[in-house]
């Protein structure tokens, strides 16, 4: 095994591979303590042809290899054992080309979020994609995990981002499809294959992505309201007066809203007075009629007794100040090690799954603390418990709570972080025993040698 990895060093240079304690202080994944990396070797291929020809070497030898991007994935999708060889995308970070003419920009899959997000800002258009860890996570990370975040109620997931992909498949063949164009009907579009497959089926290497026009204006307020059932009211309400020009609805119930606004130096924009609060954004083309048609939506809304209080962000730091408080997922850890979830389920069921979710944990641990807030537009909610502890038999009794009552209501194990390591026992609550045996024989044709982040997902 030693001749694999010095022959994967001849592949990409001395600066290409790290072994032994060369790993030492990198990072085993969010918030896994720095010791906890470990893997036979570390790979930095610097261009596609050198990820295919790692991919090739390690699929003769039946050497298994796990993908890393930025690390930031929730569900363990980029963890490795002493087994694996790492391969990550940290040497390709080009942005190769910004195209106004089809509002597309090809990049290399190692480039942050961020980065992609200003240099999109730069050239006078919007990437919608946006989550906390948009510092850290590369885009191919987020192609890979089909991220959702904070904007999928206007402009959907990272699926629908993208135009063209480059994908080196498990045998170091490389399939590349880098179209700019949208409508594309020539057969099956075989990049959504790999779209949301967490590094299992192939290893993205480039992708052209679509971009949007830069709205002219920005709209945020954080609204207030008395019941569950006035949220779906009051989004359908705000999406038909504004034209389909809301963005944001993220909503957090009072716990969460009380916890974050309780942290130091933060300021709450409204009082603890009520049970349902919404960091609300919409965005349009023209500042000024915007602003007023906002306002005078959000008055509409007070009068018809959806909402119950509301405040409007007047400039970009009350703006970034109302972000702040949803990005705030430090302050979940106060009381103590925390399981987090990612659900998803149709709207009207939430208060009742909620309710069912509550009661085993309730009745164990009396003195739990839970937290939940969502991305309600899109049917997905974040729920995350914190009782005290979060050994393994405590994290297997709360997460048998949390995803056990999904399957009744067709509802999501995994709304938008994906299934990963730490999902996998669950996936059978959300599929079908057809659909499963289709995923099983569609990895078993596409990775034959299982030698793609085996383990995970299916
Ligand atoms: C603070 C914070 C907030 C977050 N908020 C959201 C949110 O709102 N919505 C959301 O959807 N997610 C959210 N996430 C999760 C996370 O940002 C995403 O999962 C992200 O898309 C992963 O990107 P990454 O580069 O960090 O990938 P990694 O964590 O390195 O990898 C994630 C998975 O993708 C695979 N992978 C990575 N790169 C590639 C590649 N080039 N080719 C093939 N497979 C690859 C890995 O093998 C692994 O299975 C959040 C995370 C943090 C830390």
């Amino acid at each position: 095994m030693p001749e694999l990895i010095d022959r994967l060093g001849e592949i990409v240079g001395p600066a290409g591979l790290l072994r032994g304690a060369e790993l030492a202080g990198r990072s085993a994944g969010y918030k896994r303590p720095l010791e906890e990396l470990t893997a036979k070797a570390l790979v930095r291929p610097a261009s596609t042809e050198e990820v295919a020809r790692v991919l090739e070497l390690c699929n003769e030898a039946g050497q298994s290899v796990v993908t890393q991007g930025g690390l930031t994935g929730l569900v363990d999708g980029n963890l490795s054992t002493a087994g694996d060889i790492i391969l990550s995308l940290e040497r390709m970070r080009t942005i190769e080309e910004i195209d106004p003419a089809s509002a597309t920009m090809t990049v290399q899959a190692g480039v942050t979020l961020q980065a992609v997000q200003e240099a999109a800002a730069e050239a006078g258009f919007l990437f919608p994609l946006d989550l906390g860890g948009r510092g850290s996570a590369t885009i191919g990370g987020n192609i890979a995990t089909n991220a959702g975040g904070n904007r999928v109620l206007r402009y959907g997931m990272a699926r629908d981002m993208v135009l063209g992909l480059e994908v080196v498949q498990a045998d170091g063949v490389v399939l590349s499809s880098l179209g700019k164009i949208i409508k594309n009907n020539a057969g099956y579009d075989l990049k959504q294959m790999f779209i949301g497959s967490e590094g299992t089926l192939g290893v993205v290497t480039r992708i052209v992505l679509r971009l949007r026009p830069m709205p002219a204006s920005q709209q945020t307020a954080y609204l207030a309201v008395g019941q569950f059932d006035d949220l779906p009211k009051l989004l359908d309400f705000c999406n038909r007066r504004s034209g389909g020009a809301v963005t944001a609805f993220e909503v957090m119930w009072r716990d969460f809203y009380e916890l974050v606004t309780s942290a130091p130096g933060a300021n709450p924009p409204l009082p603890l007075d009520y049970p349902f609060y919404i960091l609300m954004e919409a965005m349009g083309g023209d500042p000024e009629a915007d602003q007023e048609r906002f306002e005078m939506m959000l008055a509409a809304a007070l009068d018809d007794g959806l909402l119950l209080d509301a405040v409007i962000a007047k400039s970009q730091t009350e703006t970034n100040a109302m972000w702040a408080l949803r990005d705030d997922v430090e302050s979940l850890r106060t009381f103590g090690p925390t399981v987090g979830f990612d659900v998803g389920l149709p709207i009207a069921l939430m208060p009742d799954y909620i309710d069912e979710v509550d009661k085993p944990i309730l009745a164990r641990w009396p003195d739990r603390r839970r937290f939940v807030f969502g991305h309600l537009g899109d049917g997905n909610l974040h729920l995350t418990y914190s009782v005290g502890d979060a050994s393994a038999e405590t994290r297997k009794l709360i997460d048998d709570a949390v995803y056990y009552p999904l399957a009744s209501r067709g509802g999501s194990v995994s709304a938008e972080h994906g299934i990963g390591l730490s999902k996998r026992p669950y996936l059978e609550v959300s599929r079908s025993e057809a659909e499963l045996a289709l995923m099983r024989r569609i990895k078993a044709m596409m990775d034959p040698n299982g030698i793609l982040n085996p383990g995970k997902v299916i």
